[in-house]
């Protein structure tokens, strides 16, 4: 079984494109891969997308600094 490398990465939910998450890779129900906000923001049908951009959720970067 391969094991899947989360990638490191940041982005928006749903119509919030203002707070910007750590983004962690889970599986989703069907064994695919979906980035999905470490904080838990947004739910599980909102649409995530991913930025080049700093992340500027403090939930996020709470949980980046424990
Ligand atoms: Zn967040």
């Amino acid at each position: 079984m391969r094991n899947p490398h989360p990638a490191e990465a940041a982005g928006t939910v749903g119509d919030d494109v203002l707070t910007v998450h750590a983004l962690e890779a889970e599986l989703d129900r069907h064994g695919g891969l979906v980035l999905r906000p470490k904080c838990g923001a947004g739910g599980p049908g909102e649409l995530v997308t991913e930025w080049l951009r700093a992340v500027n959720c403090p939930d996020c970067l709470a949980l980046d600094h424990t």
